[in-house]
């Protein structure tokens, strides 16, 4: 008989997009990574960022009504670097010059976003850090975001790529960044829009790796269960890490596992075939529906993972 125990669990369903850029996944092509209609319905619906191309008010528009109508007790929004209205400081700054005519009202996008109407539906915006969340099936789960990402031209959430915005400073140089990734033990899911060096990063073009080094080394550290994010369009699809060895096994997408679940199913519970080891293990997922050259072919992926209840 076993002595130790293992703390509760409950099995959660959730459903990842990445860069829609004001489109929703293709439901009419036959490509394989294309989906079914309706839309997946899950506990947590994540978005990672690129929701719209410039961060018009009318994109956004365009994409709070595709989000409200998603069947999903709460939903998880992050910009990304084409979002540049949500970067007020920058945008009034520098990026509204990206709108020839009239700059938009951040204020009002902010409100959009934030507030009360967008509440109701279950979207919350996340700017960077960590929040705890409940949800009504018992689970209590914590989540990092960040919308940041190496910067490549100019355009909203960038920093240089030799800044580390992700760790707290080992070096002589102190500068501990404002909302470093919490440690293992402290995490469950991680959000960002950009992936982190070597894992679905790869460019289409330059056959190269444009990942984030030290978010990198963030997330070994910390180890979540999930790390989710977009950016690189090419990237799109899912990755195994087995932190004991270091290697990263892709996932194998196949025609069947798309159709049948509405997404790209992935059962990482301990119901599943191949449950996810907790602490061993952290399931990586490029989300981006759009492909390199800008059409919504990608499908949704639809998790099924154990998240810690709230005893
Ligand atoms: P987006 O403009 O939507 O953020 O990114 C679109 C595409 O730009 C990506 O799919 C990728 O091909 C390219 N891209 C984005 N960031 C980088 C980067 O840091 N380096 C390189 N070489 N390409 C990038
Ligand atoms: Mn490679
Ligand atoms: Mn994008
Ligand atoms: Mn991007």
């Amino acid at each position: 008989m076993s002595t130790t125990t293992t703390p509760p669990t409950v099995k959660t369903r959730i459903c990842i997009i990445s860069d829609t850029h004001t489109r929703v996944p293709n439901s009419s092509k036959t490509s394989k990574c294309a989906y079914r209609e309706p839309f997946p319905t899950a506990d947590i619906l994540i978005h990672c960022g690129d929701i719209t191309s410039t961060g018009l008010e009318t994109e956004y528009e365009e994409m709070l009504d595709f989000l409200k109508q998603a069947k999903a007790e709460l939903k998880l929004v992050i910009a990304g670097n084409h979002d540049i209205t949500l970067h007020e400081e920058l945008y009034l700054k520098r990026l509204k010059s990206k709108h020839k005519n009239v700059p938009e009202d951040v204020g009002k996008i902010r409100e959009m976003w934030m507030g009360e109407e967008a509440r109701r539906y279950g979207i919350v915006y996340l700017e960077e850090g960590t929040r705890t969340f409940e949800l009504g099936n018992g689970a209590r789960f914590t989540v990092y975001s960040s919308p940041w990402q190496p910067k490549y031209f100019d355009w909203a959430f960038t920093y240089p790529r030799n800044i580390d915005r992700f760790n707290p400073s080992q070096g002589l140089l102190k500068q501990n960044p404002a909302n470093p990734v919490p440690n293992h033990g402290h995490l469950d899911i991680m959000l960002t829009h950009g992936p982190p060096m070597g894992i679905r990063d790869e460019t289409f073009r330059g056959k190269e790796h444009v990942g984030c080094d030290h978010l990198r080394r963030a997330v070994e550290r910390c180890r979540p269960r999930i790390h989710c994010f977009g950016h690189i369009h090419e990237g799109w699809g899912a990755e195994r890490m087995d932190w004991k060895t270091g290697r990263a096994d892709l996932v194998e997408v196949d025609g069947e596992r798309v159709v049948e679940e509405r997404g790209v199913y992935l059962d990482l519970s301990s119901g599943g075939d191949r449950p996810l080891k907790w602490s061993e293990e952290t399931m990586f997922i490029n989300a981006s529906i759009m492909n390199v050259h800008y059409r919504p072919e990608n499908a949704p992926f639809v998790v099924d993972v154990d998240l810690p209840t709230k005893e």
